[in-house]
């Protein structure tokens, strides 16, 4: 049965389209070709790289065959552009017709042209000047862009989405997400489809927070509807059906501590069934026990929900983590892929959140398929295929105590994107190793959080590992639901992943080793050094007869503020290395100047600084309420997103009139440090008093604590 769209599509897939096409092709860079839904889903155009992950199934799967398992190793630097004021790159670079667009540190975003690299247009959406004496800290990467129609999309850290026009990178429209005064920030790409762009927001740890996605026409940048993942009072009324389900899951006057449920990562829009899949995130608190005390599931926590693309109606929803209270979200990407299972086609979806399972669904019904976990897994045994529940292990929750559960909050997977590989039928999984204390005593009823202060209700803390490496790389078979092949790495941050129809998988690691394997065996086949971790995916592109590979190159994302320990460790010391745009092709001639050696801060002393232990203290604890540490390192130890304030001129006693100019009054808020101007004198001497304690303490001790080489 063929329609007459059917016939119509055949008919212009003859040879005349393709000689059009070559036409619009030599025309370019631009080209006023829309870019609509059946060309993002159309797995087959090889020029472009059109949406996050690549086509609207989220796969990262290329079919090129040019760069293969057999000549990988010709790869070599084609061009590059430097980006010297940049500091973590995250973002999945897009290429149209010939352009490539990527989003930088303080969500500048930049096209350049994808065969030479020269610099198109730059859109400064001036994010520092829009949070200016806001208390609003850690956020300054983004993980990518929307294209959709004539347009591009970016969010955001302030919560701003802006359509821009893709040929001058000129405004067309701008609209606020959220109120600057909530402790919401967006790090995450927005999602264009049907005419609308979807965008969540970030901020369960960040205070009291009640997370929904608000999707826009993107015409207009008018709301089209909202949808609210948590339920709010009941005495507010709910906003639809969905939420009054919700709230039955639901104990206590949990909407005063907000609920969280934030989505700032994963929204797939599956064309061929015309759905909306989000992947919400934990609860706000973490702290269940706190946050809904007497249990309960808290619905729509870490959970895939299915929505309407047209109006935001509920459709279905599987949770991972119910009554999560580990940090557990499930924000991690959402892949479609059709798989035969037991001899039966399913329209699967892929998901491998933090909680360490992975599970494939059939996304027409939301039916769990299989789970199996594909990393150590301490807090439930298994998932029960009776209930689709997972079975706790008594004890996990940790309450009133201490517990030591694997994953830890990192989860056994972040944000960084796995992809699908149809050919070899295996998903490529950037895998983190990591078990914590949870600790669950200092905390009563009358915990609250506040607004930008935030926090957890729980303490945790890293004591143990569950094997001798940090992460690794895996293939997983998400039929057999089992590992394939598995790669070790010293670091539990190895970036998003990208495979080809040439038996290949790409990854950038955070020692700055961009590696290819073969796709069936795990072969390394090809290593280049870039001089600088990389935390962002590569994509792949054919522009003529040219394959090209790009990946953004800067050490990044929630690590690079040392939110676990280790990533001082690798010398990504802020502001000595330069960022960069990398791409590759065959025998690429391009030199790339030299980066300096990994650096690692040495402490100023300062002899005639006499630290006063209680001034230190109270330095501490203003450090972490004022949350510098989500920048600046937990224990004044940087992880490179800012610099090692123990190692800073500007923290000496000679310069305490500079150090009030950029502290309270925002003097380098351009450079993502903003002002602070209700900090007090009292709580600037202390914050010094606290550097100088552990600027001691460090030099005092072997060197390990400053990850001296
Ligand atoms: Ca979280």
């Amino acid at each position: 049965m063929c329609s007459s769209f059917c016939r119509h599509r055949l008919s212009v897939n003859g040879p005349l389209a393709i000689t059009f096409v070559l036409i619009l092709a030599g025309l370019s860079p631009w080209s006023s070709a829309d870019t609509t839904d059946a060309d993002i889903a159309r797995s087959s155009n090889t020029s472009d790289w059109l949406a996050y992950g690549r086509t609207h199934d989220e796969q990262r799967f290329s079919p090129l065959t040019d760069i293969n398992a057999t000549n990988v190793g010709q790869l070599g630097v084609a061009w590059h552009l430097d980006l010297p004021n940049d500091i973590g790159l995250v973002s999945t670079p897009l290429v149209a017709n010939g352009v490539l667009y990527f989003t930088g540190s303080m969500n500048v975003v930049r096209a350049v042209d994808a065969r030479s690299g020269k610099l198109l247009w730059t859109h400064d959406p001036k994010v520092a000047e829009e949070i200016a004496g806001r208390k609003k800290t850690g956020w300054m990467h983004n993980r990518g862009l929307s294209l959709y129609g004539n347009k591009l999309f970016s969010a955001t850290w302030d919560g701003r989405l802006q359509a821009l026009d893709l040929q001058t990178g000129k405004l067309i429209w701008s609209t606020r997400t959220f109120d600057l005064g909530e402790p919401l920030y967006i790090t995450g790409a927005p999602k264009a489809f049907k005419n609308k762009v979807l965008i969540g927001n970030g901020g369960t740890e960040n205070g009291p927070s009640r997370g929904y996605v608000t999707a826009y026409d993107t015409d207009t940048g008018k709301q089209a509807w909202r949808f609210y993942i948590v339920p709010g009072n009941p005495a507010d009324g709910f906003e639809n059906n969905a939420m009054a389900m919700a709230a039955k899951t639901w104990t206590g006057a949990w909407w005063k501590r907000g609920g969280g449920g934030n989505a700032w990562h994963a929204f797939t829009y599956d064309e061929e069934l015309d759905t909306l899949y989000i992947g919400t995130g934990n609860g706000s608190p973490w702290n269940r026990k706190l946050r809904s005390p007497d249990g309960g599931d808290n619905l729509f926590l870490c959970s895939i929900v299915a929505l309407d693309p047209d109006t935001g109606e509920y459709r279905w929803h599987y949770q991972t983590t119910p009554g999560e209270t580990w940090d557990y979200n499930s924000n991690m990407d959402i892949v479609l892929a059709d798989l035969d299972i037991k001899g039966k086609p399913v329209k699967a979806l892929l998901h491998a959140p933090k909680n360490g399972f992975f599970y494939v669904l059939d996304r027409s019904s939301g039916k769990l398929i299989s789970a199996e976990p594909f990393a150590d897994v301490t807090w439930a045994t298994h998932i029960d295929m009776k209930t689709g529940r997972p079975v706790e292990r008594p004890g996990a929750r940790y309450e009133d105590g201490s517990e030591n559960v694997t994953p830890g909050p990192y989860g056994a997977h972040n944000f960084h994107a796995m992809s699908f590989n149809p050919n070899t039928g295996l998903v490529y999984l950037p895998t983190i190793h990591m078990s914590v204390d949870y600790i669950d005593k200092s905390y009563d009823k009358t915990w609250q959080s506040v607004p930008f202060e935030g926090g957890t209700a729980v303490d945790y803390i890293e004591s143990s590992r569950p094997r001798s490496y940090a992460g690794s790389l895996q293939a997983w078979d998400p039929i057999a639901q089992r590992q394939v092949w598995f790669v070790e790495q010293q670091s539990g941050q190895g970036a998003g992943t990208l495979t080809t129809a040439g038996d290949l998988v790409f990854q950038g690691r955070s020692d700055g080793l961009l590696k290819a394997y073969h796709a069936r065996t795990g072969k390394e086949l090809w290593s280049f050094d870039a001089g600088l971790g990389i935390s962002a995916p590569p994509i792949t592109y054919k522009l003529g007869d040219t394959q090209y590979l790009s990946i953004l190159v800067g050490y990044g994302g929630g690590n690079a503020s040392r939110l676990t320990p280790g990533s001082e460790d690798l010398g990504w010391a802020y502001g000595v290395h330069t960022r960069r745009l990398l791409t590759f092709a065959f025998n690429g001639k391009d030199v790339l100047p030299k980066q300096p050696p990994p650096f690692y801060a040495t402490p100023i002393l300062e002899p005639g600084f006499t630290v006063d232990p209680a001034l230190a203290a109270g330095g501490e604890k203003a450090y972490l309420s004022l949350t510098c540490y989500a920048c600046h390192g937990i224990g004044g130890i940087a992880g490179g997103m800012a610099p090692d304030l123990r190692a800073s001129p500007m923290a000496l006693s000679e310069m305490e009139a500079a150090f009030t100019s950029v502290v309270r009054d925002g003097e380098r808020v351009a450079r993502g440090m903003p002002g602070f101007p209700a900090i007090t004198d009292a709580q600037l001497n202390a914050i010094r008093h606290y550097i100088r304690r552990e600027a001691r303490a460090a030099s005092s001790s072997t060197g390990a604590a400053l990850g001296t080489p």
